[in-house]
């Protein structure tokens, strides 16, 4: 009898409690297969290799948006397309981000759709042999298209064209960190290079808290993240410290595709001007502004080291 009532006692307590949701986060890496190393096809396969075992070695799945152009290079079009096979074969997805990363907010819009059609030339068969389909799409910049009639004329174009758009709602800035990072490995300067790295790894608390908290205010719960990062050299360095460091705040790894589900992400995209996540964005389209959080800052002395540059 004691036991049935401590049984019923504990049975109600447990419903008494919120419910916990379990924090989970869809990994997405940008501007594959290595931005930036359109001659050294040795570091262009070192940097893939890098984001290629970490990932496996994590377990997590991820998905990588590939910019073409990095594949056509003179001499090394076969060694390139090789990188994006062994992606497929180990079971990850691919993405189109454009075959030359334009912005939409920059050329026309026909400029816009060639670089669309031309974006998954090599990767759409490769995908095709294996029985998988070319889904996702994402915006080069995150920009997609400055006016309300511009933005809607590339959307239709990309449902004509049977994608979909793969949103962002962590970004913390690691192209900044990473574009100094290399510069400064390429100098000899491994003890600034190091210390570049570990502050980038401070970033992603922060970088999270910023969007748990912006969920919050938006949704009153922490939606599935879809995590930004691209495929540099420093995170194919430091991608398992940055999982390890995903995980101790709670977060499970999922597909884009599940993430994808939970209702924040069904509202139509009714954004037209400069990037910004989808939690940004949807507080615009709400004409809600965020109260507390902040999008967290790269340090200044870092910042001193090499000027900042332009990716996304
Ligand atoms: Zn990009």
């Amino acid at each position: 009898m004691l036991r049935i009532v401590i049984l019923v006692a504990a049975t109600a307590q447990l419903f008494a409690q919120t419910p916990q949701r379990q924090r989970s986060v869809a990994i997405t890496i940008d501007d594959g297969p290595a931005v930036n190393e359109m001659r050294d096809l040795g570091a262009f396969q070192r940097i893939a290799r890098g984001l290629l075992s970490s990932l496996e070695a994590e377990k997590v799945p991820a998905t990588i948006f590939i910019n073409e152009r990095q594949l056509n290079v003179q001499g090394q079009r076969d060694g390139r397309a090789a990188v994006i096979a062994q992606w497929l074969d180990a079971g990850y997805d691919l993405g189109n981000h454009a075959y030359s990363h334009a912005s939409a907010n920059r050329v026309s819009l026909r400029e816009f759709q060639d670089d669309i059609v031309r974006g998954d030339v090599i990767m759409r068969p490769l995908m095709a042999e294996r029985n998988r389909q070319v889904v996702w799409f994402r915006y080069p910049f995150l920009n997609s298209g400055e006016t309300a009639e511009a933005h809607q004329a590339i959307m239709d174009f990309l449902e004509q064209h049977h994608y979909r758009v793969a949103h962002v709602t962590v970004d913390y800035k690691d192209y900044s960190f990473a574009g100094i990072y290399q510069r400064l490995l390429r100098a000899g300067d491994a003890a600034n290079a190091e210390k570049v790295k570990q502050a980038y790894l401070d970033q992603i608390d922060p970088g999270f808290e910023y969007a748990e908290k912006a969920s919050q205010e938006l949704y009153g719960y922490e939606l599935p993240q879809i995590l930004l990062i691209h495929c540099n050299e420093l995170n194919s360095v430091t991608l398992r410290d940055s999982i390890a460091r995903m995980r101790k705040r709670g977060y499970s790894f999922v597909t884009l595709e599940e993430a994808t589900k939970d209702p924040a992400y069904q509202r139509a995209d009714s954004f037209a001007g400069n990037g910004g996540s989808w939690l940004e964005r949807t507080a615009k389209i709400m004409g809600k502004k965020f109260t507390s959080p902040t999008p967290p800052k790269m340090p200044e002395w870092i910042t001193a080291l090499a000027p900042r540059r332009q990716q996304n």
